[in-house]
């Protein structure tokens, strides 16, 4: 027993300083790798090249005399050649992922004047859906009134069953912009195709991609040089890893004026449309500078919850709230259970006064 201490204790020497001349092999291979980026780069190549890929492990696991097996050589090798390729998609020096990039204040996300992040939560209320000039109006006209600087309605909706109302479209935008305009209201809206995007950039002071959007890359791609605002909503059954990663699209496409909202995600509990995840908002305010709305609405999926619900979240550090108000919930044509009238929007903000 006493010999066998000093014995581990040697192998384990022995594989520290395999490890450091591996790492220092690795570093050999990477800066290699950039030297390749560089001229893949210059000649407008692919940096994915899947037949060189196959070509080396090929030969790797010809040579490969053991004790490690062929498939352990391929899952090895498949793993560097994967961190090199992030590591040539990635421009720049600065490894670590944009939206993880903490520079020790949090960012704020100017629209037109008015700071989302960094300050005073910020609340963004407004119907579900844009339905009418009338009922945004007398919305539009009750917030100006209560000092709110947002209005938000969906004119593009995406919706579960294709028989339901699917937003008055374009026409929708124009309204609501119509209306926020005369109230000195910045506009939230969300985006369902990036051929709106070009409409989208005259009218709408921040774009919306809703939760079931959080996935469409390409969208977020192209979202990158919107000259706008994107806040961007958590998928109801992304990680939060997930949901960082659609915000790197963002990030990485030239847009940094990004505000992140968690509106609750899909769980086995049915008491509430959705299960509102406190943690994320925390972890967003550890792990990021970005701001942080939540969506009670759509994470409560009724009236009742919304005052605590927001009191927790805005004690938890969420930068803002999303909310729906509309004039005549009951004839909403939708989520109609889940809006507040103007009266009780107005005792609403009372119940979570303190908290602002
Ligand atoms: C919305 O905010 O109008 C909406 C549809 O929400 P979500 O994308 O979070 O479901
Ligand atoms: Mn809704």
């Amino acid at each position: 027993m006493p010999r066998k201490k000093p014995q581990l204790e040697r192998v384990r020497e022995a594989i520290d300083g395999l490890n450091d001349q591996l790492l220092d092999l690795l570093n050999q291979r990477t800066a290699l790798v950039e030297e390749i980026r560089a001229f893949k780069v210059e000649h407008g190549m692919d940096l994915y090249d899947p037949v060189r890929e196959a070509r080396q492990i090929q030969s790797l696991m010809m040579k490969n005399r053991g004790p490690m097996s062929n498939a352990m050589v391929e899952h090895v090798f498949k793993e560097i050649f994967r961190a090199s390729l992030s590591q040539q998609m990635r421009k720049g020096t600065d490894q670590a992922p944009l939206v993880l990039e903490r520079s020790g204040t949090p960012r704020i996300v100017d629209v037109g004047g008015v700071p989302i992040g960094g300050g005073k939560p910020t609340i963004i209320a407004g119907p579900c859906a844009v339905e009418s000039e009338d009922y945004l109006e007398q919305v539009a006209e009750a917030f100006a009134r209560l000092g709110l600087k947002f209005i938000r309605g969906g004119a593009f909706k995406p919706r579960t069953s294709p028989y339901t109302f699917q937003g008055l479209g374009m026409p929708g935008v124009d309204l609501l912009r119509k209306v926020a305009s005369r109230h000195d209201l910045r506009v939230v809206t969300e985006i369902t195709d990036a051929c709106l995007l070009p409409q989208f950039s005259d009218r709408v002071d921040v774009i919306q991609v809703g939760a079931r959007n959080m996935y469409n890359y390409d969208l977020l791609k192209k979202l990158g040089n919107a000259g706008r605002p994107v806040l961007l909503k958590r998928h109801f059954a992304a990680t939060l890893d997930e949901f960082f990663q659609a915000a790197e699209y963002l990030l990485s496409s030239g847009n940094r004026r990004v505000i992140l909202c968690e509106r609750g995600i899909r769980t086995f509990e049915n008491a509430t449309r959705n299960t509102l995840d406190i943690s994320a908002v925390c972890l967003i305010k550890e792990y990021t500078d970005l701001p942080v709305v939540v969506d009670v609405s759509h994470a409560a999926g009724r009236k009742d919850l919304l005052v605590p619900l927001s009191r927790a979240v805005l004690a938890a550090g969420a930068d803002g709230i999303m909310i729906e108000v509309h004039p005549n919930p009951a004839v909403a044509m939708s989520d109609g259970s889940q809006q507040l009238s103007l009266g009780d929007f107005e005792r609403y903000l009372e119940g979570i006064a303190s908290f602002l």
